[in-house]
């Protein structure tokens, strides 16, 4: 099939996250072709993605042929490089990532078959997720036996928020959950170490970007004394070429690419197999939503899926209607052809 239009929106989010996720929060991809199916894909980059798109990558997509993961991986190839001289990481990246993954979405309804099956050999049927987010009390009456809450460091104080938020955690879910912390780049090397000894008890499982993408090497330096804590990251690092650093500088225990962020599938692919040389486990940020779920349950990624269920009450943009649901803490992708979605056009 021939690649006749394409266009990114910036959907019109009610619930819509603050700081700089109100106008670069995520888009939506529409791929249309000759014979009438449609390709879905999200990605990252708000209103500037869009532009990128339909200014730039529209032109290198129409007309071209799609009818194998080859010529995903082609296509990919060639944005990436058209796009060097302002991409590479950031937000021509997240652009790209909405462009692959309706590529494989259109690729997965010709063949009539979930991506899930393009991608290879299902391994997983349904896959244990893990809330993140600020309502544990609800979340473990959902049934979630993994929880991670998000902890930011403003002063000495935070060690006792850090602890208290902890033992709630731990108390609210038992002895066997995992329980994670995203400190959102606000911890350093000093606090992290400090931060390993106050919650040694507690058994968390991980520590989420303690320090920026660019603090690699001392990340790598942390990992020892946070043990058996993991030092995680990688939802701000970009394409198979970025987590070639992170590998050779040896920087994390656990890596969470974001697949609407990172070049979609066809580069998640790629780390993936970067990972696999390290036995380095992976376990994709949001990974949950459906676009990380197809990859989750036919690849090496771990057992684990991010979802963020937010608060018992919040009102939620449902952008793509059919997308599942945890239930009593497990997740699973529908087996319709595609991604099993459909956008929700009143959004659009
Ligand atoms: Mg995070």
């Amino acid at each position: 099939m021939k690649i006749t239009n394409i266009k990114a929106v910036y959907p019109k989010y009610k619930a819509i996250p603050s700081s700089w996720r109100t106008h670069l929060w995520q888009i939506v991809v529409k791929i249309e072709t000759d014979i009438g199916i449609v390709g879905y894909g999200y990605g990252g980059g708000g209103k500037a993605s869009v532009e990128v798109i339909n200014h730039h990558f529209s032109e290198i997509l129409v007309n071209q042929n799609v009818d194998t993961v080859d010529d995903i991986s082609k296509i990919w190839d060639q944005i990436y490089f058209e796009s060097i001289p302002y991409g590479r990481k950031g937000i021509a990246i997240m652009a790209m990532s909405g462009i692959d993954l309706a590529l494989w979405d259109l690729l997965g309804k010709a063949e009539k078959v979930p991506v899930y099956q393009l991608i290879g050999k299902r391994n997983k049927d349904k896959v244990r997720s893990y809330a993140t987010g600020t309502d544990p009390n609800w979340y473990a009456e959902m049934g979630f036996t993994a929880h991670k809450f998000p902890h930011r460091w403003y002063s000495d104080q935070d060690y006792d928020s850090a602890i208290l938020q902890s033992k709630i955690a731990r108390e609210i879910f038992g002895p066997e959950a995992l329980i994670m912390i995203d400190t959102y780049m606000t911890w350093n090397t000093e606090v992290t170490k400090s931060m390993s000894r106050h919650l040694k008890d507690f058994g968390i499982y991980w520590f989420e970007d303690v320090l920026t993408p660019d603090d690699l090497n001392e990340q790598s330096m942390l990992k020892e004394s946070a043990k058996p804590t993991l030092i995680s990251g990688g939802e701000h690092e970009f394409t198979h070429h970025g987590f070639k650093d992170i590998l050779n500088t040896n920087a994390l225990d656990l890596w969470q690419p974001d697949i609407t962020w990172c070049g979609g599938i066809t580069a998640m692919m790629k780390i993936l197999d970067l990972a696999n040389s390290a036995n380095i486990p992976v376990v994709p940020h949001r990974g949950g939503e459906i676009w990380g779920l197809h990859l989750i349950v036919s690849s090496s990624c771990d057992d684990l899926a991010e979802v963020l269920p937010g608060t018992r009450d919040a009102i939620k943009d449902n952008l793509w209607i059919g997308e599942p649901n945890a239930e009593n803490g497990f997740i699973s992708p529908n087996n319709k052809p595609g991604f099993g979605v459909e956008l929700n056009e009143e959004l659009c």
